[in-house]
């Protein structure tokens, strides 16, 4: 393994209070100027970023526990990605994949065909975002089998266009009032071993999804079977083993197109190139964004060939998806997650990480302030579900000023959940050991009562 080298000083350091006078000035011009339907997690304006540090605009030095929501797991400003991004800008920024084709497009393709899970033959197709790959994975599941019915899970997310609106789960606030949404889309009950009545048991968990397929839709009238591996915004659920082996070799018998979409846990983040392998799932097909590239935007869906070239030319496509800066940024950003063997820094990080949140589980509940429901999650995605009191009654107050608390203190964490009440850590897997500790003390202390 290389050693990962650094550009701005990996120490968290304040100078300000947080959001500083620069950031407070950029939020008002950006109320003026910027839709305020746009949310952000911290009212902080970035101008660096590197490692497992953002510099905010008044000069702070914040701890980076969210990567851009998964995304720069190689790090916001990987030198390896900068400068291929760099040179590939200066030789050509786009002539459409679709007019003039480049070696570069072909070159994540041939990527991802061997890094997904499966050795069949497989194709890919590129787009921009998760959501523009999932609905395209989607149209070809469509497309192959002839039928119409999606089935997607309690707590999905999969994005804010109008197909996947529909699939994600949560009214509020992803789809309220945007309605009507996309028809033939189908909601079954998840793997949630914390809340679930079948909980640890993933085998029954799957077939009360099945039984309920089979009397609501009947298997031959269902084109596709969609699921997070390991769901994200919905809470970094964790489904109990069995759920996804047993959910796709019903697919299987059933000519179903099992979809895993792998846009938040794909890439390393839990320690594998994508988290269907730690059950041994070979999906149809997979839809793969967010650390796919560093920070630039790319999305694709990889699959089986004959379910990919079953669509006719043109069928698939667009402008901007694949574009040339982007492919360069991915095929940099792949070989330093394998130079810097990201897969294991990612499973280092998730083990300091449940040490330390055990022992703040501990502490509290020993002091009887019993509010860590379950911590879960796989590698450098884990979370822990915060309750109230001896109780597993959502506590997302808890989660909200415990995120608050941390940011005052100069890390950057963010919250998940249907119910609002997870805390999620997704630092870059290139977060220095030491960082990252100290990120963790202070989650510590902002779980802790004053
Ligand atoms: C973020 C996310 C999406 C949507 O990706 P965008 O790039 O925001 O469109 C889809 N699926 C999952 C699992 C995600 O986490």
């Amino acid at each position: 393994m290389t050693a990962i080298t650094y550009r701005v000083p990996q120490k968290r350091h304040l100078v300000t209070e947080l959001p500083g006078p620069r950031s407070v000035a950029l939020t008002e011009r950006r109320c003026r100027a910027v839709a305020a339907g746009l949310g952000s997690a911290t009212p902080v304006f970035a101008v660096d970023a590197d490692g497992g540090i953002i510099v905010d605009a008044d000069g702070n030095s914040l701890i980076d526990l969210g990567s851009g929501i998964a995304v720069t797991g190689v790090g916001a400003s990987n030198p390896a990605v900068a400068d291929a991004v760099a040179a590939q800008a200066h030789r050509l920024t786009h002539t459409c994949f679709m007019v003039t084709p480049y070696e570069g497009y072909v070159a994540v393709a041939e990527k991802l065909n061997e890094l997904t899970p499966g050795d069949h033959e497989k194709r890919t197709v590129l787009f921009n975002s998760g959501a523009e790959a999932v609905e395209n994975a989607v149209k070809v599941a469509r497309l192959a089998t002839g039928r119409n019915a999606v089935v997607a899970f309690d707590h999905a997310y999969h994005g804010r266009t109008n197909l996947t609106m529909a699939l994600t789960a949560k009214s509020i606030p992803y789809k309220h009032n945007f309605g009507p949404f996309a028809p033939e889309v189908y909601r079954m009950p998840m793997s949630y071993p914390l809340r679930d009545p079948e909980g640890a048991d993933g085998v029954a968990a799957a077939n009360r999804a099945i039984g309920m397929i089979d009397t609501q839709l009947t298997a031959d009238s269902v084109a596709a079977v969609i699921v997070e591996p390991i769901q994200g915004e919905g809470g970094f659920i964790v489904p109990a083993p069995g759920f996804l082996p047993t959910l796709a070799a019903w697919c299987r018998m059933h000519g179903v197109v099992f979809i895993a979409d792998e846009v938040q846990s794909g890439f390393c983040r839990t320690g594998a190139w994508f988290a269907s392998e730690h059950e041994g799932v070979v999906p149809d097909l997979i839809t793969t964004a967010k650390g796919i590239a560093g920070g630039m935007p790319l999305s694709a869906v990889t699959g089986r060939a004959d379910l990919m070239d079953a669509v006719h030319p043109g069928g698939l496509g667009g402008t901007y998806s694949g574009n040339p800066v982007a492919c360069a940024a991915a095929l940099a950003t792949i070989e330093q997650m394998s130079t810097l063997d990201l897969n294991a820094r990612a499973r280092h990080i998730g083990e300091i990480a449940f040490a330390s949140l055990s022992a703040t589980a501990e502490r509290l509940a020993a002091a009887g302030h019993d509010v860590i429901g379950e911590i879960r999650g796989r590698g450098a995605m884990i979370a822990v579900e915060l309750v109230k009191p001896g109780t597993t009654e959502p506590n997302p107050e808890l989660a909200k000023a415990a995120a608050a608390h941390a940011l005052s203190r100069g890390v950057v964490v963010l919250t998940c959940g249907t119910y609002g009440n997870v805390v999620r850590l997704l630092p870059p897997m290139v977060i220095d050991d030491d960082l990252l500790r100290e990120g963790l003390q202070i989650l510590d202390e902002a779980l802790t009562p004053a």
